[in-house]
């Protein structure tokens, strides 16, 4: 049969028993068989971008997720917003069925709806059918027309077809097997060929006879190609291991958006990790590009982020879209796109993928005239201390010893970054690959259990992003004569910064200001009321003159307790980290000392 007069329902079956069946030898073949029974033309395209609706960038995106998809779908059945259906959808997270054996499964959930309006019998919709509805869904402009798609889809199908297709519309079939296998019982080369492509159609045109094998691709300007990844490492030692013997170049793991600029001539395109195009920041970047890449044909490698100009340092993760709608609309703000290109891919008329990193870097220095806080090229400076000296931070830098990783690495998690990079400077740029030629070392937080409630009792001033700010916080248990008394005095116990976003942490640090008094160490005693050591680390910039009018803050850590030289309590915490603050805790609620240290020995089971 051919593929587009197939019946979708045939391709639910696929679905179903594939969902169902625990083998995964026995998944694939039965993909093959469906393959082979219903695709006689070789047409395969129509078929598999339904069984891969995320990989298939053909159709633009529906901008249904299941809250629109909820109402949407409401509206298409014609029932009422406050029928107890209409509530089943919109609260889909807590399930649908009494039992709430559905709850979070939200085309589980619009299946109990839709069994109770539509039939059991199968429309008959054809493949072909389904894909030109689903392409006037993603293209309808208006509402109304979607659901007009919509609820031609509930007349031409069942509940099962329909179930399906709500979960094509989302982009997640959760049929158990792997992109993986479905591409390699679908073609041996067609894993290959989709990553250096990002584009399915042109996969399932090339790949039609499964016994001719394609030569191998390589990439091109204009097509995204699929980024190679970082595995991770537990710590600095495990990830100096892994690199032995390489050249290692350490990074700053930078927290924004993975993009590939792709440059020919004026046309610039700015390909997510998912291959989707974000013309977005066409706006703000393309100019850039253009003056300040010095070749005509390229591809980068890099990270979208937003710099802001007044604090001169780089805005947490999540305003991307934001400033470049800014951008767009004219608007004036503080904060602009920067993007730091990383790697190079693509010079000229060759790939150079091929080549070392460290060739590669040496290209993106010619090829790149960086602008600061714009556009930045992220190469290995002189050594990890030129920062202290130039001001700048430090970003990037070769490593002659683990001890210079583990040092990097605590600066980061203090400047709260996100983690560092470490790659071997002698390997190519594979796409897709994430077999350990880059390692990623982040922190690990995991819940202690219960929540430390810690006084702030100093601050530190950060470095690099925060500078001549506080950053970081010296934070302090109490202690009491008896359980129930009020403390006598605040012992420090470890020294607190990632966790809050900046505004957060900017709300802290305006409501103790007027609190701070600068510590000069050691001509001033810190206050009489707080117990602290004499170790270096231990000394804040400033302290909290006053322990009844600072904050309470309640923080995690790295289940590990570590014995403390440095603070004054007995333990202190490995990677803490500010869960939250509690502004709604007094000052006096703060956990006293003898209770951590029963939870450690709990924790510890001695
Ligand atoms: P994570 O959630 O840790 O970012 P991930 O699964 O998104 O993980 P990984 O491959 O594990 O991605 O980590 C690499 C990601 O880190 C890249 O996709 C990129 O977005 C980001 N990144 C930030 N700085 C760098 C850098 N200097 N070199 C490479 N990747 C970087």
């Amino acid at each position: 049969m051919a593929t587009e007069q197939t019946k979708f329902s045939v391709l639910c079956s696929l679905f179903t028993w594939t969902q169902r069946s625990k083998s995964a030898a026995k998944k694939r073949s039965k993909f093959r068989k469906f393959l082979d029974a219903f695709c006689i033309d070789r047409n395969f395209f129509p078929a598999i971008r339904l069984i891969l609706p995320n990989l298939d960038r053909e159709r633009g995106s529906y901008g249904l997720k299941e809250s629109v998809l909820a109402t949407s779908l409401i509206d298409a059945l014609g029932i009422s917003r406050d029928s107890p259906d209409a509530l089943r959808l919109i609260n889909w997270r807590k399930g649908g069925a009494a039992t709430g054996a559905t709850a979070g499964n939200f085309a589980l959930v619009a299946t109990e709806v839709l069994h109770r309006r539509q039939g059991t019998a199968s429309g008959g919709l054809t493949i072909r059918e389904l894909n030109e509805l689903l392409d006037r869904l993603a293209s309808g402009e208006n509402r109304a027309e979607k659901i007009l798609v919509l609820s031609t889809l509930i007349q031409k199908t069942n509940a099962q077809e329909m179930k399906w297709i709500i979960m094509i519309i989302l982009k997640d079939l959760k049929l158990g097997i792997s992109e993986k296998s479905i591409f390699h019982e679908f073609h041996p080369d067609a894993e290959d060929l989709f990553n250096v492509t990002c584009d399915l159609k042109l996969v399932c045109e090339k790949l039609r006879d499964r016994n001719q094998r394609h030569k191998r691709q390589d990439i091109e300007v204009g097509k995204a190609v699929r980024p190679q990844l970082a595995k991770r490492v537990a710590n600095a030692t495990e990830a100096w291991k892994k690199l032995h013997g390489k050249e290692v170049v350490v990074e700053c793991k930078f927290d924004g958006d993975r993009i590939q600029i792709h440059k020919n001539g004026t046309e610039i395109h700015f390909f997510s990790r998912n291959f989707i195009d974000h013309s977005e920041y066409a706006h703000a970047m393309s100019d850039i590009i253009i003056q300040n890449i010095l070749v005509d044909r390229c591809i980068l490698d890099g990270e979208m982020l937003v710099w802001d100009k007044s604090s001169k340092r780089f805005a947490e993760f999540g305003s991307n879209q934001e400033i470049a709608k800014a951008a767009r609309d004219g608007l004036d703000s503080d904060r602009q796109l920067c993007y730091v290109a990383f790697d190079i891919l693509y010079f000229g008329d060759t790939s150079v993928i091929h080549q070392s990193l460290k060739e590669r870097h040496e290209i993106l220095c010619k090829v790149v005239r960086p602008m600061k806080g714009r556009l930045e090229v992220l190469v290995p400076n002189a050594g990890i201390n030129s920062h202290l000296t130039s001001g700048e931070p430090c970003w990037s830098f070769i490593a002659h010893k683990v001890d210079e990783v583990e040092r990097f690495f605590k600066e980061t998690i203090e400047n709260r970054d996100e983690g560092i990079v470490l790659k071997d400077h002698s390997s190519k740029w594979e796409p897709s690959d994430r077999s350990g030629k880059w390692l990623k070392l982040k922190p690990e937080y995991i819940q202690a259990g219960s929540d430390l409630d810690v006084l702030i009792i100093g601050g530190y001033y950060g470095s690099g992003r925060r500078g001549g700010q506080v950053a970081q916080f010296l934070v302090g248990l109490a202690e009491r004569q008896s359980p129930n008394a009020q403390p006598m005095r605040f012992i420090s116990f470890c020294r607190v910064g990632t966790g809050l976003s900046d505004e957060e942490l900017d709300v802290v640090i305006t409501k103790l200001k007027p609190y701070f008094r600068k510590y000069e160490y050691p001509k001033k005693r810190p206050p009489s009321f707080y117990q602290v050591t004499n170790h270096s680390k231990e000394r804040p910039d400033v302290w909290v003159d006053s322990p009844e009018k600072s904050i309470i803050l309640s923080i995690t850590s790295d289940i590990r307790t570590i014995e403390s030289e440095v603070f004054a309590a007995p333990y202190s915490l490995r990677f803490p980290r500010i869960d939250r603050v509690r502004y709604d805790k007094a000052w006096n609620e703060c956990l006293d000392v003898q209770s951590f240290i029963e939870l450690v020995h709990s924790s510890n089971g001695t």
